[in-house]
């Protein structure tokens, strides 16, 4: 059974280089006949690790195609989810499972609506990856890869494929809790290095702002059914101040970059989730607000 990667962007690319080169099945699919006829230009997906390049010709297709997928990882960002999963969707077998790769939450409900009946499964990733040109992603960061299924806790027999495709990864019945610590996670963090124009250590300079935000995101988790993931947050958020005291979050770098954030799933589904559950947030709603005319004023996206 082949795997079907939909994006070929970093994450995408790292997952199906090294199932690739392990000898598992897998195809990319790619947006269009022109980014199609661009990466057969390539000659395959380049991996680099530790400063060595190595080329991997996977077979790949568009969406245009229509052969039958059974197995898909979909490694979008969370804004493109439900729209890349329409374009497939009349594809999938019903027997059909979906990973999905993408960071904070919102992006998988809108897949499996589209999807009923198949299985979904969301996954959380701490490994880095970043394009350093067309058809080239570097591994910058070993991490490791939590997947489950929040409507079944049995895990799939392809784990065996990222086992042997050295991806590190473990089976998750409580993936959900970990979607929502490290969303809460990201929300204590990322906005203000943005808003501070800073690295994530220098926060320690912001600490009352930090302290605030960790509060009322702690009053979220609990107030959403999510107690397990409030535990110690507030000592988890300054244990990755200080572990990574030296980066620029993933946000900061978006906005430095000129990209698109994914704030519509983090802080603003945040911000969303408190209002349906009748929560007082006043932090987390000044810094999203703030952080989207931020976005204003630099031509970015507001969702
Ligand atoms: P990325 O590098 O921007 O890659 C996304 C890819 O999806 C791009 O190649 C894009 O194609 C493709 N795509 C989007 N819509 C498509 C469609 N309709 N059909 C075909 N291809 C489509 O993003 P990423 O960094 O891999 O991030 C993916 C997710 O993983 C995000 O939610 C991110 O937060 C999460 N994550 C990333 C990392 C990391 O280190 N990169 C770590 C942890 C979590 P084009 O190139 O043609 O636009």
């Amino acid at each position: 059974m082949s795997w079907h990667v939909l994006g070929a962007g970093s994450l995408g690319s790292l997952w199906a280089t090294r199932l690739f080169r392990a000898g598992v099945p897998v195809q990319l699919i790619l947006r269009d006949a022109q980014r199609l006829a661009a990466y057969r230009q390539a000659g395959g997906l380049t991996l680099v690790e530790q400063g060595q390049a190595s080329l991997y010709a996977i077979v790949a297709g568009d969406l245009n195609e229509q052969a039958p997928i059974e197995r898909l990882l979909l490694a979008c960002k969370a804004y493109d989810a439900a729209e890349a999963i329409a374009a497939v969707a009349h594809r999938l077998t019903p027997e059909a499972e979906v990973i999905l790769l993408q960071n904070g939450l919102g992006s998988q409900d809108e897949v499996a609506v589209q999807l009923p009946g198949r299985r979904c499964l969301p996954a959380s990733s701490t490994e880095g990856a970043f394009r350093d040109g067309d058809w080239r992603v570097v591994f910058a960061g070993q991490g490791h890869n939590w997947i489950g299924d929040p409507l079944d806790a049995t895990p799939p027999g392809w784990l065996s494929d990222l086992q042997r495709s050295h991806i590190p990864h473990t089976w998750s019945p409580d993936i959900l809790a970990r979607l929502w610590r490290k969303l809460a996670l990201n929300c204590a963090i990322n906005p203000l290095t943005v808003l501070h124009g800073c690295r994530n250590g220098e926060l320690v300079r912001h600490g009352d702002q930090v302290d605030a935000l960790c509060a009322e995101l702690a009053g979220l988790l609990h107030g959403c059914g999510q107690a397990d993931a409030a535990r110690d947050l507030h000592l988890d958020v300054w244990r990755v101040i200080e572990a990574t005291a030296a980066n620029y979050s993933s946000m900061y770098q978006d906005v430095a970059a000129g990209r698109r954030t994914e704030i519509s799933y983090l802080l603003g589904y945040a911000c969303a989730a408190a209002e349906r559950a009748a929560l007082q947030v006043p932090h987390l709603k000044v810094v999203h607000r703030q952080l989207l005319e931020h976005l204003d004023r630099h031509g970015l996206p507001r969702y």
